[in-house]
């Protein structure tokens, strides 16, 4: 039997129930088991998602949060790669089955077996997973990421859902020198995937709603900015890009997104809209384009990001609150009314009671 350890956080108790204190328990380190002080974590939209159950399934009480940053606190006795102090990262991932073709790929997102997300999911023993809206946090050394000294902890949380999210597609479909990249949403995601393509040596254009955040588009190294709701922009571009994601979950006319697409174009998808996606079959067969889809990334990967983003010295731009005020924070992250990630300074949790 392991012992447990109490921990303070913050969980929805019920679907649609705003956040509250909560206490639980983290099971103590087993041998491979790194312990982390948490310092920052980030809100994700997927947080809010998840805590009002829009996606089906969801685990109460939920302590959402992965985009998690901070401090090595103990070890287990078969740790190697990280020691006491050591500044470290958590993401969407605690674990996966370690056995299929794409955990032993370095896609541990993609595991067939369904990895174990970092919070609202159940581990390999059936217990629920809690997030980073707390503490303390104890994950297998395997699934933890090394925070470059680079990088300040608060502006390198939200990269570990963000920055990687919109990094892995921006590798995988090649953007780079010569490659002209769309980023549809100047949000959360939308910002990370400009700084990450304009660090990748690819010319950017920025395809939002409207231009109310050019100049901040522009400072984060976009070539162009588009205002979607002007429909001049679509005959204006149409045939232009390499690559086109998508970081909004909003509905789009998915066919004039499309139409934008260069010869061999791709338009892939990681911001997740509630309805089927409708696309007109010419608008894949007329210049051979592909509609994808991307996952955050694996955790090779979610390093290599980490160590590019510090090389580039790009991070998230961010707003911190503290976590009393996370229903708040909530619901201005549902009206865009955020630069562009909230950060929880955890810090807070012990300064309220
Ligand atoms: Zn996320
Ligand atoms: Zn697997």
């Amino acid at each position: 039997m392991e012992t447990l350890v109490q921990t303070k956080g913050y969980a929805a108790p019920s679907v649609r129930a705003p956040l509250e204190p909560f206490s639980f328990q983290r099971r103590s380190l087993r041998p491979n088991d790194v312990g982390i002080d948490i310092k920052f974590c980030g809100i994700c939209h997927s947080d809010i998602h998840q805590a009002r159950d829009e996606w089906g399934g969801s685990i109460f009480p939920m302590v959402p949060g992965h985009e998690i940053a901070g401090v090595v606190s103990e070890v287990g006795a078969n740790v190697t790669k990280y020691a006491v102090g050591d500044r470290v990262g958590v993401g969407c991932l605690v674990d996966s089955c370690r056995e299929c073709d794409a955990c032993l790929a370095g896609l541990e997102q993609y595991c067939k077996k369904g990895g174990t997300p970092t919070y609202n999911g159940l581990d390999k023993n059936g217990e629920p997973t809690y997030g980073g809206y707390s503490e303390h946090i104890v994950v297998d050394e395997n699934y933890v990421l090394r925070i470059p000294d680079a990088l300040p902890l608060d502006k390198a949380a939200p990269l570990l859902c963000a920055g990687i999210t919109t990094y892995s597609p921006l590798r995988h479909w090649n953007a780079g020198p010569g490659k002209k990249v769309a980023i549809i949403g100047m949000g959360g995601l939308g910002h990370m995937g400009v700084k990450i393509a304009h660090a990748l040596g690819a010319e950017v254009t920025v395809l939002s709603q409207s231009l109310s955040k050019q100049d901040d588009g522009k400072r984060f190294g976009a070539d162009h900015y588009y205002a979607t709701a002007d429909p001049k922009t679509f005959a204006k571009l149409a045939g232009t890009f390499d690559l086109i994601i998508n970081t909004v979950s909003a509905e789009l006319d998915w066919n004039a997104y499309l139409s934008l697409l260069n010869l061999d174009g791709a338009l892939v998808v990681v911001g997740a809209p509630s309805n089927p996606i409708p696309v007109a079959a010419f608008a894949l067969i007329g210049g051979r384009h592909t509609l994808a889809g991307s996952g955050i990334g694996g955790i090779a990967e979610t390093q290599e990001m980490l160590d590019f983003c510090a090389e580039h010295g790009i991070a998230s731009d961010i707003e911190h609150v503290a976590i009393a005020d996370v229903n708040e924070a909530y619901e201005r992250v549902l009206k865009s009314d955020v630069r562009y990630r909230f950060v929880i300074d955890i810090a807070t949790l012990s300064k309220k009671d």
